[in-house]
């Protein structure tokens, strides 16, 4: 299957199902977050930075 679900690397869940407190692993910002392919969230300058993606770019 080709369909990855990206799931958070603390609870485990999806994003979508995730309540964990949601900030950059990077920079510690808690602006505009999104769960990445390793599990970890990161914001929209860092994913940019480190060509990271979204599980809705895949
Ligand atoms: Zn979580
Ligand atoms: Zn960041």
């Amino acid at each position: 299957m080709a369909y990855k679900v990206f799931s958070c690397a603390i609870c485990d869940k999806p994003e979508v199902d995730c309540k964990c407190d949601r900030y950059c692993t990077l920079c510690q910002s808690p602006f505009g977050v999104r769960l990445c392919e390793d599990g970890l969230f990161y914001c929209s300058d860092c994913r940019e930075a480190c060509d990271y993606s979204t599980q809705d770019q895949v």
